[in-house]
C-alpha cells in the first residue's frame, strides 16, 4: 500500500489549485482524476469571467493552464477512478486501478454536474443552444431571446440576469407558484422583458445545427406553444458527485458536504473544496480558492498530526 500525506481526489479547477498549494507548499501529495484535467471547464467554449484570463479562453486553454502550473511543482497526477475510500480511520484509505492508497488527508474535489432536463434531444443541443449556467453563458445571448426553465430561486435569479442582457427572457415552470425568495420572485414579474411561461413543461427542441426553438406545453390545456428562442437555460438543479463519501460524512439538505471556513468536513483530516461543497457560488474562480484553503489547512494538519 502506497501511503501519502495529502491525497487529493479530482482534477478540476478545486483538485489543481489544491494540488498547486499542496505541492509547493512541500507536502507529499498525490492528485487522482478518472477522467482528464480541468473538470467541468472543458466543457465550456469560453471562460470569461475567471481573473486574469482576459479574451475568455476556451474551457481546454484552462484546463491546459492549471495543469501546466501544477506540473511546474511536480504535482503527481495518476489517472484512474477512486473506489473503496474509506475516511473513519485516522487513516484515509482508498483504491485507483488496483493499486491501495493510504493517506494522512484528502481533499474532496470530485466537483457537481448540472441536473438535466430529460429531454431526448437534450444533449444534441448542449453548447449549441442549451446551456447549465446563466452566470458562465448569458453574455454570449446578448441582445437574443432566450428561455430559462425552473421553479427555484437559481432559475428565477438567473431570469433576472438574463433579462439586463437579453432582449427577451421566457421563464418556464412547471407550476404556477415559485419556489423562489418572494422578493425575486416579484422582481421578475416586474421585469419588461419577462414572460412567464407557466404550468407548463418543455415538449419540443428543434433547430438544425444549433437550438432555435423550444415547444412548450400547458399541463391543463395541453395547449401547445413554440417559442423562438437562441439559446436554453436548464436550472432544474445541481447533483454534488459524493457517491463515494455520501454515507460516511455531514451533507446539506441539499447532498453537498458541509465544511467550515478552513473547508474542513466533520471528519478530521478530510477537507472538500469546489462545486462538491455547501458553497453561494459555483465558478472556477471560487473553487480554485477553496482549494487552495483547503490545501494550506491540510498541509497544516499533516505537519500537526
Ligand atoms: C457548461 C459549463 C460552463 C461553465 N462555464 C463557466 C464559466 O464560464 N466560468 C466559471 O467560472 N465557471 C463555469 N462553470 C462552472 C465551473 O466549471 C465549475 O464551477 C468548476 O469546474 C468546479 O470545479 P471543481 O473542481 O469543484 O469540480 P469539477 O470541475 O466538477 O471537477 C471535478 C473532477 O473530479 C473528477 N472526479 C469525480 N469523481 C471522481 C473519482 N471517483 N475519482 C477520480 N476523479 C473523480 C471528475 O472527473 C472531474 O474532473 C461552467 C460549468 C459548466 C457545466
Amino acid at each position: 500500500m502506497e501511503k501519502l500525506g495529502i491525497a487529493i481526489i479530482g482534477g478540476g479547477p478545486a483538485g489543481l489549485a489544491a494540488g498547486i498549494y499542496a505541492a509547493r507548499g512541500g507536502a507529499n501529495v498525490k492528485l487522482f482524476e478518472e477522467l482528464f484535467p480541468g473538470g467541468q471547464i472543458v466543457k465550456t467554449h469560453r471562460v470569461e469571467n475567471y481573473p486574469g484570463f482576459t479574451g475568455g479562453p476556451d474551457g481546454y486553454a484552462l484546463a491546459a493552464a492549471l495543469e501546466k502550473h501544477a506540473a511546474e511543482f511536480d504535482l503527481s497526477v495518476v489517472y484512474g477512478s477512486v473506489t473503496d475510500l474509506k475516511l473513519t480511520a485516522a487513516e484515509k484509505t482508498f483504491s485507483v486501478n488496483g493499486e491501495a492508497y493510504a493517506a494522512d488527508a484528502v481533499i474532496l474535489c470530485m466537483g457537481a454536474g448540472p441536473r438535466k432536463l430529460g429531454h431526448p434531444d437534450e444533449d444534441r443541443f448542449v453548447g449549441a443552444g442549451i446551456s447549465y449556467c446563466a452566470t458562465c453563458d448569458g453574455a454570449f445571448y446578448r441582445g437574443k431571446e432566450v428561455a430559462i426553465v425552473g421553479g427555484g430561486d437559481t432559475a428565477v435569479s438567473d431570469a433576472l440576469y438574463l433579462s439586463a442582457l437579453c432582449s427577451k427572457v421566457y421563464l418556464i415552470h412547471r407550476r404556477d407558484q415559485f419556489r423562489a425568495a418572494a422578493t425575486l420572485v416579484d422582481r421578475v414579474k416586474g421585469a419588461e422583458n419577462v414572460e412567464l411561461v407557466l404550468d407548463s413543461t418543455i415538449v419540443g427542441l428543434s433547430g438544425e445545427d444549433r437550438l432555435s426553438a423550444v415547444t412548450v406545453e400547458n399541463k391543463y390545456t395541453h395547449e401547445q406553444r413554440e417559442l423562438p428562442v437562441n439559446g436554453l437555460f436548464a436550472a432544474v438543479g445541481i447533483l454534488p458527485r459524493t457517491e463515494l463519501v455520501k454515507d460516511q460524512m455531514e451533507l446539506d439538505e441539499g447532498g453537498f458536504i458541509v465544511t467550515d471556513k478552513n473547508m474542513q468536513t466533520n471528519i478530521p483530516g478530510v477537507f472538500a473544496a469546489g462545486d462538491i461543497r455547501n458553497t453561494p457560488l459555483r465558478q472556477v474562480v471560487t473553487a480554485c480558492a477553496d482549494g487552495a484553503v483547503a490545501a494550506t489547512k491540510a498541509v497544516e494538519y499533516v505537519r500537526m498530526k
